[in-house]
């Protein structure tokens, strides 16, 4: 995709929100910088400075910029080797972006991976831009084998103007094996299944030692190392998991079966299987930035109490690196 070289994986999240794109109503923005602002009587002063910055960058998100609105797409990189992993909303500014490079001359190559086909994952292909420039060829890849007839569903009237075959790019569908690696360039690629209503397939890719565990969306119904059997090898040792995180833990008891997480459970595992670094998207489309915030903060509290139990228990563990994901975050894995 784009000609600069990344030397270790690295993770793009260019949607993090769940379910439905959610953008922050105009009012609440203007609520949230005039709040931020007035917080700090000095502010005049240190505007542009410096301080400013730093003041500026320790607030929480949901006294910023927010989490983000848009549903899941993740751009994974290492090497001359750039992977997608699903097609939410947010895949529309990636598509902004790779037509500056040779997407945007009809010379792109892309290879999109698809977790599952619930709309949030799907929405933003008809508005993927380099999908209408004859000359790119774009490879799509699912362990599901459906993904052909869900195309012709979603590029076709009267849901959309232009039909799958009038689309300028080549487009080439492709199977993915349960538990098979698969080499894409630099990056290894092998599918693990998730626990959500309609099969869902996590990826773990491997770059030079490097691990990077994509687990959204999943309720993570199996969590012990016997349930998870021959889907253990998705989680363990990573060093960067993203993780399922749309509700709270009393809301995954109300909500059986709706195939999604808490940000404990996460924590549970990563601890469990030496998980380094932990990201927590697929945020509820009904929470605000500031329940977001919320949970971030009891998050915070489950895990400090969580590491007191274990260090007074003896028990050797390695301190988990998590934070809720903000659309456009980047991570070195
Ligand atoms: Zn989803
Ligand atoms: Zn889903």
């Amino acid at each position: 995709m784009k000609s600069q070289r990344v030397k270790n994986l690295r993770v793009k999240l260019w949607g993090v929100r769940g379910s439905l794109p959610t953008p922050v109503p105009p009012s609440v923005l203007e609520q949230r910088v005039r709040d931020a602002i007035l917080a700090d009587p000095g502010v005049e002063k240190k505007a542009g400075s410096i301080e400013f910055e730093s003041w500026f960058q320790s607030l929480p998100p949901h006294r910023r910029g927010g989490y983000g609105g848009n549903t899941p797409c993740i751009e994974v990189s290492a090497g001359n080797t750039r992977l997608i992993v699903d097609a939410g909303s947010g895949i529309r500014a990636l598509g902004a972006e790779l037509l500056q490079g040779p997407c945007g001359k009809g010379a792109g190559e892309l290879h999109l991976l698809f977790t599952h086909f619930h709309w949030d994952h799907l929405i933003g292909l008809p508005f993927f831009a380099p999908l209408f420039i004859p000359g790119n060829k774009i490879h799509l890849y699912a362990v599901q084998e459906d993904l052909p007839e869900v195309l012709k569903v979603l590029f076709h009237k009267p849901y959309f103007p232009v039909e799958l075959g009038q689309l300028g790019a080549k487009i080439e569908c492709h199977r993915l094996e349960p538990r098979q690696a698969r080499q894409f360039g630099d990056i290894s690629v092998t599918p693990y299944q998730l626990d959500h209503p309609d099969p869902c397939w996590g990826y773990r890719f491997e770059h030079e030692g490097r691990a990077y565990a994509h687990c959204v969306d999943t309720e993570a119904t199996r969590i012990s190392r016997q349930e998870l059997g021959p889907d253990l090898g998705l989680y363990s040792g990573a060093d960067l998991m993203v993780f399922d995180a749309q509700y709270t833990i009393q809301e995954t008891v109300e909500k059986v079966n709706w195939g999604h997480a808490a940000a404990s459970i996460g924590l549970d595992i990563a601890l469990r299987e030496g998980i380094r670094k932990v990201v927590f998207m697929h945020h509820d489309p009904a929470a605000s930035d500031e329940r977001v915030g919320a949970v971030e903060q009891q998050t915070r509290q489950y895990y400090d109490r969580i590491v007191k139990i274990l260090k007074a228990q003896g028990q050797t563990f390695q301190d988990v690196d998590w934070r809720f994901a903000v659309e456009g975050m980047e991570i070195d894995v």
